[in-house]
This record gives C-alpha cells, structure tokens and sequence, in this order.
C-alpha cells in the first residue's frame, strides 16, 4: 500500500521526462512507472496531475535567514526567519534552502553550528541546512575545526574577498588565509562558496563616487563593477588551480567577466561551478532608476544588459548551473531605507517565486526544455552541494520532495499573491506556471495556496560532495 500516487502527470526524472505515475511511501518515492501500472486502491490517495508538471522540490542554495542587517543609522536588526521563509519557499514550490552559520572570533565551528541550530531547529517548514561563513583574520587552529566539520557533515565554507561596503570591514579573508582553507577542503572533500569581488577596486570605487558627490545608489554598478568582478574570480580561480582538487562554487555571478572566468577554469578541468541569482538574469542597473529601485538591488550590483545576455549564455555552455535568491526577508520599509551607494541593505525577497518566474523565462519564453529548467532550479545544486539523489530527483529511493506546477494562462504576479513580506521585486512580472501542489518527504504541505506544514516539519540536511564533484567540472 502505498500512501500517494501522483497519477498521469508530465514527470521530470533523471531520464528525462515522460507522462508518468510517482508512487510515495512514507517520506520517499518508492517507484516511477507508465500511467495505469499501479492498480486502483493501491494508494491511501490519489492525485491527478493530469495536464501538469511534476518536478523535483526547488532547491535554493543560498539564503539568509534570521540575518544581521546593517541599517544606514548605524544600528542594525534581524531579518525574518526560517518559519516565515520556509513558509513562502514552500507555497513557491521550494523544498530545501542552504543558510549560512557565521563563524565569529569568539567561538569555534562547532559552537557555531549549535548556535545556528537554535534559530532554526523547530523553526523551519521545510528541510535545511548551512554553509559555514568565515570572516576576517582566520586563526591557525580554525582549519582543524573546518576539517572536522567537513567529515561531520558540513562540508560547504563561505568567503569572502572583499569587505562589500566601507562599513562592513572586517568580513574579507586575506589570500593566504585562503590559500589554507582550500588546502584543508582539497584534502577534505569539501567545497569554497565564494563571494569574489576585488576588494581595492570597490573601496576605490566608493572613494571615488564619494569624492564626486555621486552617492546615489543608481550608481551602485560602477562601484561593484565587472573589472572588480573579472580580477577577483580569475585571482581566487588561479589560486584554486594551485591547491589540486579545490572545488568552488562562484555565488552569485553577476557579470559577463564572471561568466568568462569560470568558463576558462572549466576548459581546463577545473571543478568550478557558478550560481547566479533570478534578479541578475532579468534586472540591470537601469531598474535602480524605478520607483522603489532599491528592490532590485543585492551584493554586488545588478549590471547591463550585455551581463544578463552573458548570464543566461552561461546557462546553457554549464558556467553557470544554479539560479538562487540570496533570500533576505525584510519589509519594503527596511529594504528602502538606505538610498545611497554605500548603505542599501542587500539581499532580496524571492524564495516563493524564483520556480515560478524562472518557469516563465527559460521554459515559456525561451525554450528551455523542462529538464534544463529543473537542473538550474534544483537538481545542480543537489549535485553540487551534495545532496543528490536523496534530493533533486523524482526516482526511486529519493525524499519526495515535488512541485506540481499549474500551467495557466499568462497572469501578472501579484504581492497578495504571496506569502513573504509586503513587497516583492517581481510584483508585476508576468507567470505561466505556478506550484497547486508542493510535497515535502510525502507530506502535502501547500494544496491549491492553502498551508498545511508547520514549523516542524524541517530537517536538517548533513552534506557530503559526490567525488565527481570534485574530480572535474561535472555538470
Ligand atoms: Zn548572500
């Protein structure tokens, strides 16, 4: 007896996709097979997906939830949390996220995953789980915690080689400190997620627009430019190429320079990977300009159209393999309070519609076969992030995790429509396809936009990346 059967609709599998029946026991898929072969009364119940698309649950490899936000007063607050953001990922289709836990100074690796698992454990609707985040000077004794953490499970270590803005010095770690920790995560197994920008250039870039008294943010792009993104990725790539078997993860890749760097690290077979984020494909720097143009903004900065051309060409030549959010839940009134170049507060609400809108761009108005668009919105970052097969696929042995998508015709999204916050960057933009169902390890947890999860249904994801991850660019 099974306990569901999703009967008849246009299933994405490993294979391919085909109309197919997903039959789910407990939490995982338990078999795939030709409309018809399960017999009627074989399930506790049977939903028809007739006419729709069942896909694997999205998977968003980069958000920031319960997050320290620095405000232009000076002072500073939390983001919304996991509870709020999981809630919305999953009316959006999305299964699992991947946070952060921020080392600091005073404590150890260790330490800091216990004090993440508090804002999270029992606070999140849907399944997780964390890069660690270092930051500043990095202390000798810290590569033996990193080592450990990497064979415990946690296996993912952001930095970042730039302090971002004026204000938030302190967070760059230095090319030498770097240097060690892809030596500890080439002998590891683990994996650098990058946050690469040339930290001379952007500090360079303030001073300069500072001294012309051209503060506003619409000049954000000329601060957090493609020269600084073209020197950072190729230093830290050749510093990669140094340390055999260092596999990196570029974030957020905002420019046809980052685009071009990890394509030439790849040719030469280098395990290198890049993300980018649904705002860099379909936003530039002339949206600054709308009313309200903050929204739009994350770190480093939206670019030209020649960028976005490059991003959505990366898409297909596989530099780039994931499209994440780089999720902050904050109000409209938060997310618009700094005005200038060096106090807008980053981030972006888009956890609920990056399925829905990316269904839209590379599926409806592109092209993009069904499998393309669910390797970029899930299945890589599984694979990458080493979460696959038990997330990412629809096959047998796997988490049920599924989106069952609602083709429909052409509609403006709405932020009523939404479960987040009180503004959504993508208020407007128009959707073909939108999650009825979404499942979480076998439990329906959003039905026809009514939430049936809760808080405790999350689990904590422990990681380990595949060796073929590792061993030359894979995807
Ligand atoms: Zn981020």
């Amino acid at each position: 007896m099974f306990d569901l059967i999703i009967a008849g609709g246009e299933v994405v599998t490993p294979q391919g996709t085909a109309i197919c029946d997903v039959a789910i026991a407990g939490e995982t898929i338990a078999a795939v097979a030709a409309p018809g072969t399960f017999a009627a009364g074989s399930a506790r119940r049977v939903i028809d997906a007739k006419g729709r698309i069942v896909m694997p649950g999205g998977i968003d490899p980069h958000v920031h939830c319960l997050w320290h936000l620095p405000l232009p007063d000076g002072t500073a607050m939390l983001t919304d949390g996991p509870a709020q953001v999981s809630r919305a990922a999953l009316h959006g289709g999305t299964t699992t996220m991947i946070d952060f836990a921020a080392w600091t100074h005073d404590t150890n690796v260790q330490k800091t995953i216990e004090a993440r698992d508090k804002d999270w454990v029992g606070n999140c609707c849907c399944d997780w789980s964390y890069h660690i985040m270092l930051r500043g000077d990095l202390p000798p004794g810290l590569l033996g915690e990193l080592a450990e953490a990497i064979q415990a499970g946690y296996p993912t270590v952001k930095i970042f080689t730039t302090d971002i803005t004026p204000s938030r010095r302190g967070r760059m770690v230095d090319f030498g400190d770097i240097w060690e920790v892809f030596k500890v995560l080439a002998k590891q197994g683990g994996l650098g997620v990058i946050h690469a920008e040339d930290n001379d250039i952007v500090m360079h870039m303030y001073d300069k627009l500072i001294r012309e008294d051209r503060t506003i943010f619409h000049n954000m792009a000329e601060v957090h430019n493609q020269l600084s993104e073209d020197l950072s990725f190729r230093r830290v790539l050749r510093l990669a190429e140094s340390v055999p078997g260092t596999a990196l993860y570029m974030m957020h890749v905002s420019a046809g320079t980052g685009v071009a760097a990890i394509a030439e690290a790849r040719a030469k077979g280098l395990p290198i990977y890049g993300e980018t984020l649904h705002q860099y494909m379909l936003y530039n720097a002339e949206d600054y300009k709308r009313p309200n143009g903050q929204i739009y903004h994350t770190y480093p900065s939206l670019k030209t159209p020649a960028d976005q051309k490059a991003l959505w060409d990366g898409t297909l030549t596989g530099a780039i393999n994931t499209v994440a959010t780089d999720e902050i839940c904050c109000t409209l009134k938060v997310k618009t309070v700094g005005s200038r170049i060096d106090d807008v507060t980053g981030g972006n609400a888009g956890a609920e519609p990056r399925l829905g809108v990316m269904f839209t761009e590379m599926v409806a108005k592109r092209g993009y076969s069904l499998s393309k668009y669910a390797d970029l919105v899930s299945t890589n970052a599984a694979r990458i992030m080493g979460l696959y097969p038990k997330k990412g696929a629809i096959a047998p042995g796997s988490d049920a995790d599924i989106a069952i998508l609602a083709r429909g015709p052409a509609r403006k999204l709405m932020k009523e429509d939404l479960h987040e916050t009180d503004y959504s960057p993508w208020e407007g933009h128009e959707i073909h396809a939108w999650p009825a169902m979404t499942i979480l390890r076998g439990k329906v947890v959003v039905e026809d936009g009514k939430f049936l999860g809760s808080p405790a249904d999350g689990r904590y994801l422990k990681r380990k990346v595949a060796p073929e991850i590792i061993a030359g660019p894979a995807l």
